[in-house]
């Protein structure tokens, strides 16, 4: 059985799965270390990472690393690592463990990867994934591969720009889209209402001080059905549903994966994005409407991905 191991490199923890390349989707093992700071610990974390998986004679190792990483494996920057610059990770990993190559690729564009191979958009060809956690991470799928851009830094919609008046983001800019569609845009858009006055029960859910109203708070308050937070929630859908708007005018997806931690909140926002992305594409009415589904690997897409282009199955 051709057996593959991929690690996810996150701000906080660096996720590892082996998983049987026929089978994308089964986790067969799995092993978690905190990222540390800078170039060498997160090679030293991956390198421990790959040895608690047990690497066997012909597994093969990939790596999804938050960030533009180049056609030469090179990560080139990421802003939730901040210490790790012009990194040559792939090689330093290979060297480490004495293997031949180590190929990397950003961490969305892994979970894209398997989540149109083995996941919620298996079988689609050309589908966008776009992860939806404290930033917005995303993946391109063309013609049944991944769409690299000429140097490799394609599929960075989060920083498309939606508002230039709009709030900082962490790349430099104002008003991109991961500022409002994301679980931070969630939580300031909630923070806004809460100041102006809105938001009763959400408040009272956060202590009663309107700056420590968290997204988490809206849907919990949405579940337990206050209207309000309801009705947040549909202007938190429609500004995902305008960045996706953008994309589908843009590429013409098949289907749309949402994914990232805002999609654990998937009952409460994939059918308002549904109702209102329609409307928004150009020629509403006149073309097929495009599927979103949730995302259905969780937390394991990244590596799964990662470990998917490690065995070359990109
Ligand atoms: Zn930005």
């Amino acid at each position: 059985v051709p057996l593959a191991a991929g690690i996810d490199v996150g701000g906080t923890k660096m996720l590892g799965v082996v998983i049987d390349t026929e089978s994308p989707g089964d986790v067969l093992r799995q092993h978690r270390v905190a990222t540390a700071r800078g170039t060498d610990a997160v090679v030293t974390g991956l390198v421990e990472v790959a040895r608690a998986l047990g690497l066997d004679e012909g597994t093969t190792l990939g790596l999804g690393i938050p960030g533009l990483v180049d056609d030469n494996d090179v990560l080139r920057m990421g802003p939730n690592l901040p210490d790790v610059v012009d990194a040559p990770i792939g090689r330093l990993v290979a060297s480490a463990l004495g293997l031949g190559h180590v190929p990397v690729d950003n961490d969305a564009t892994c979970a894209a990867l398997a989540e149109f191979r083995g996941g919620a958009g298996i079988g689609v060809d050309d589908g966008i994934l776009v992860a939806l956690g404290t930033g917005i991470g995303a993946g391109i799928i063309s013609g049944g591969r991944i769409m690299h851009g000429v140097h490799g830094f394609a599929g960075e919609p989060g920083h498309m720009l939606v508002d230039p008046n709009g709030p900082m983001c962490p790349c430099g800019r104002r008003g991109c889209w991961e500022r409002f569609a994301s679980g931070s845009g969630l939580g300031r858009l909630a923070r806004e209402w809460a100041e102006a006055g809105r938001l009763g029960a959400v408040v009272a859910a956060a202590g009663g001080d309107p700056d420590d109203v968290k997204g988490e708070h809206v849907t919990e308050a949405a579940r337990a059905g206050d209207r309000e937070s309801g009705e947040v929630l549909d202007r938190f859908a429609w500004w995902i549903a305008v960045g996706l708007a953008n994309l589908v005018n843009i590429l013409d997806p098949h289907t749309i994966v949402l994914g990232g931690g805002v999609i654990g909140a998937a009952d409460l926002i994939v059918d308002r994005v549904v109702a209102q992305l329609d409307g928004l594409v150009l020629g509403s009415g006149r073309r097929p409407t495009v599927p979103v589904v949730a995302a259905s690997m969780g937390e394991h897409a990244g590596a799964v991905g990662a470990a998917l282009l490690g065995a070359h199955l990109d």
